[in-house]
């Protein structure tokens, strides 16, 4: 059964849509286009693997589906694409879906057309971490669930991508192949219900509890434009305010606006401007524009 559905990106693409359509500069034109772009193929996909699964599984009172968890670890939130919840395990999916052809490297990572990907088996090990770590500080693993149940990991490519192995390498799937696997195991714990045979597995009532709390625990993902435009007129007013200052350690340059170069600019500044001495490099004073978010 479906538990949760994904989360609607119509509203973050309506307003990328609008910021493209009064864009400033060129520079900014082609980078909403790109971001646009990236959400808009992200969310078709993740909107057909998760029509994929949930027509193996939704029907199946046995099996638990969740799309699209969002959920807080200490001060990082994890990104989860799908949660199995089964009466023997806990299954985070990763769904991958690709134009380019695919080579699985031994160590996991990708290799897609021309570029290098990041182990997607390893990303989704992290959120299991994280996951687990909610679980345990919630009591719900040893508790209720009890030791035995496991949790895992699993990539799963979708049906149109071209793989290059001839032979897949642990916990990655198609995701046809997978879900078929699944729906079997499932008839056979259909089966063991009825035996009683094996104590791992968990009463139905016990993974719904469980799968109900991880639900209560999404936090989407919210696109503060309010946030935005405070933020984008506190720096207009210090652009303003800031362009006719003295340098406070040389007093001979004033304070300019300049734009980080460097994208990776820590969570420390909140935004990828700052004011620097018009003497630079004689003068390598600067000053942040504190904005907080
Ligand atoms: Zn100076």
């Amino acid at each position: 059964m479906i538990l949760k559905n994904i989360d609607s990106k119509d509203e973050e693409l309506n307003n990328l849509r609008s910021e493209l359509k009064n864009a400033v500069s060129k520079k900014q034109e082609m980078f909403l286009k790109s971001k646009l772009n990236k959400i808009e193929f992200g969310y078709k996909n993740e909107k057909q693997n998760a029509y994929v699964l949930d027509s193996y599984l939704g029907n199946n009172k046995n099996l638990i589906v969740l799309h699209d968890l969002r959920l807080q670890v200490e001060d990082k939130y994890i990104q989860i694409d799908h949660l199995l919840i089964s009466r023997v395990d806990i299954t985070i999916l990763e769904s991958k879906s690709f134009s380019e052809e695919v080579f699985i490297n031994e160590d996991g990572t990708l290799k897609v057309g021309k570029k290098a990907y990041a182990s997607p088996l390893e990303q989704s090990k992290r959120q299991l971490h994280g996951l687990k770590s909610i679980l345990n500080n919630a009591g719900l693993l040893e508790n209720k669930i009890g030791k035995d149940i496991v949790l895992e990991s699993v990539v799963l490519f979708s049906s149109n991508t071209m793989i290059l192995n001839d032979k897949l390498p642990e916990n990655y799937f198609r995701v046809d192949t997978y879900l078929k696997l699944r729906e079997k195991e499932v008839d056979t714990m259909t089966f063991m219900k009825f035996v009683n045979l094996i104590s791992g597995v968990k009463k139905l009532e016990s993974i719904m509890n469980l799968a109900e709390f991880i639900k209560s625990k999404h936090i989407p993902r919210k696109i503060n434009i309010e946030n935005k435009i405070k933020k984008d007129k506190i720096i207009e007013q210090e652009v303003k305010k800031c362009d006719t200052k003295e340098c406070s350690r040389c007093k001979e340059g004033h304070m300019v606006l300049r734009e980080r170069k460097n994208k990776n600019y820590t969570d420390k500044y909140t935004n990828n401007k700052f004011y620097g001495c018009s003497r630079y490099p004689k003068c390598r004073n600067i000053e942040e524009i504190l904005v907080e978010s």
